[in-house]
């Protein structure tokens, strides 16, 4: 099957290269043209775990290509994704749908036959109708049908959550897109594809209800963390022993210093401002909007506590920039409310990230990036873990207690157990843990 993926990011690249992977001829699209010109050169703009040999292997295959013009892909495939970015619109929180809408406007002049247009990137109920209108108005002759497909990886996982999905959430209005989209997901599957098959509306909605869902769920137990501190419990027993609960689950159950990234924030932003639109207020999700808002700054004074009274000319260490483990990205991270926090507060930042460190400089300013751990914690006052990176899961406290100025670990993934850390005459500040076990 041919193919075209208008934008070249996280989902559009991981989408592109995994459906080139089964065997499908992808050409994918950025109207960036250095993102382009470096994925002919085989360099992968965006760290990702497997990307880049998936990539390599579909581009040599000839399975894989990549193009700055939308005009020839577009014109010889069955199937057209859109997946550029939906970020917040400055001012008002809606989801900036501008991309969205350029890209439908570009189609509608390229496009040739009978077309499949799929939206994959998150877009408020209601989009779908809005880019077939546009198409419409732009080509009346333009044989299209306007699928919803939100994705639903993780950023970190991607490949992995693309090739295996819990579920693929369709959304069609005509029925000439159901067999297309089952053929283009089809060999994922050795048996039964997990395809839910609903309206585009409801589909549209599905993406938004689950982001806020689990959003919502990080939050109920990062509040239960503060009451733990509060009255000496333990949090992660708390999580442990409701998650047990098969209508619970324990996944997405671990407290730490609020959701970031580039979905949830946004997500749960534009969902409410919808909401809010239809009269039909999302009270759950607004809330989790503003404790988590909050709480990312509230980090920032639990280390300064932790310290003493003042920081003022203390230097504190991050471990950790981007908003989870195994990416680059640093949209929304929780680390820059903290970073932010802190120098308010007085403090120098030192920082060290495996990845994040590049991405980091756009988004905070006077901090000092370290080459690792070690060098990050010379002389500091405070090392902070902020994102669970496999290469802090067993640092050599030893060392950092003759590196650093007062050894104390402020850990907000809680990483580590208390006695660990505190038998290196460490002092230890963790999430939602009791002071002494
Ligand atoms: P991204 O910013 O990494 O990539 C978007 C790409 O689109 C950029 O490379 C940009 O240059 C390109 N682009 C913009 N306008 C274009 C145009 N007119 N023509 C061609 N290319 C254009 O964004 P992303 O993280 O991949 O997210 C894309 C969408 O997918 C968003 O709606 C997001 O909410 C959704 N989503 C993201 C994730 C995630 O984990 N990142 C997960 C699920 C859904």
């Amino acid at each position: 099957m041919r193919i075209a993926v208008v934008g070249s990011g996280y989902v559009g690249l991981v989408s592109g290269a995994c459906l080139a992977d089964f065997g499908h001829e992808v050409v994918c699209i950025d109207s960036d043209v250095r993102k382009i010109e470096a994925l002919k050169e085989g360099v992968i703009p965006i760290y990702e775990p497997g990307l880049e040999e998936i990539v390599l292997k579909n581009v040599k295959a000839g399975r894989l290509q990549f193009s700055t013009s939308l005009e020839e892909p577009v014109s010889e495939a069955e199937a057209v994704f859109i997946a550029v970015g939906t970020p917040s619109r400055r001012g008002d929180g809606h989801a900036d749908l501008s991309y969205v809408y350029d890209v439908s406007r570009q189609l509608a002049r390229v496009v040739r036959g009978f077309t499949v247009v799929i939206t994959k990137s998150t877009v408020p109920v209601g989009t779908g109708d809005e880019v077939e209108r546009i198409i419409r108005e732009a080509n009346p002759n333009a044989d299209v049908a306007v699928v919803s497909n939100p994705e639903f990886l993780r950023e970190g996982a991607a490949i992995e959550d693309f090739k295996r999905p819990d579920r693929i959430v369709i959304g069609v209005e005509d029925e000439r897109a159901r067999p297309v989209m089952t053929e283009v997901y089809r060999p994922l599957y050795l048996n039964k594809a997990p395809l839910v098959f609903t309206t585009r509306r409801t589909s549209e909605l599905i993406k938004y209800a689950a982001n806020a869902f689990l959003a919502m769920k990080i939050t109920f137990i990062n509040e239960m963390a503060d009451l733990c501190e509060a009255v000496g419990g333990n949090v992660q027993d708390v999580a442990h022993g409701i998650g047990l609960d098969g209508r619970i689950g324990g996944k997405f159950l671990h407290a730490g210093p609020g959701y970031g990234g580039s979905c949830f924030p946004k997500d749960t932003l534009a969902l409410v401002k919808t909401a809010q639109d239809y009269a039909s207020p999302l009270r759950l999700v607004e809330t989790t909007v503003a404790v988590n808002d909050q709480r990312k700054r509230a980090m920032a004074r639990k280390v300064a506590r932790a310290i003493g009274a003042d920081v003022r000319g203390k230097t504190v260490a991050l471990l950790g920039l981007t908003f989870k483990p195994n990416t680059d990205d640093m949209r929304d991270a929780p680390s820059i409310a903290i970073v932010q926090g802190l120098q308010d507060a007085g403090a120098s930042i030192r920082a060290f990230d495996p990845e994040g460190m590049t991405a980091a400089r756009d988004y905070m300013s006077d901090v000092t990036f370290a080459a690792d751990p070690y060098a990050a914690a010379e002389g500091a006052d405070a090392l902070v873990i902020v994102t669970e990176w496999d290469a802090f899961r067993a640092l050599d406290f030893r060392r950092l207690r003759g590196t650093m100025k007062s050894p104390l670990l402020v850990d907000l993934r809680n990483v580590y157990r208390r006695d660990l850390i505190e038998v290196h005459g460490f002092r230890y500040v963790s999430i939602g843990r009791p002071a002494e076990d």
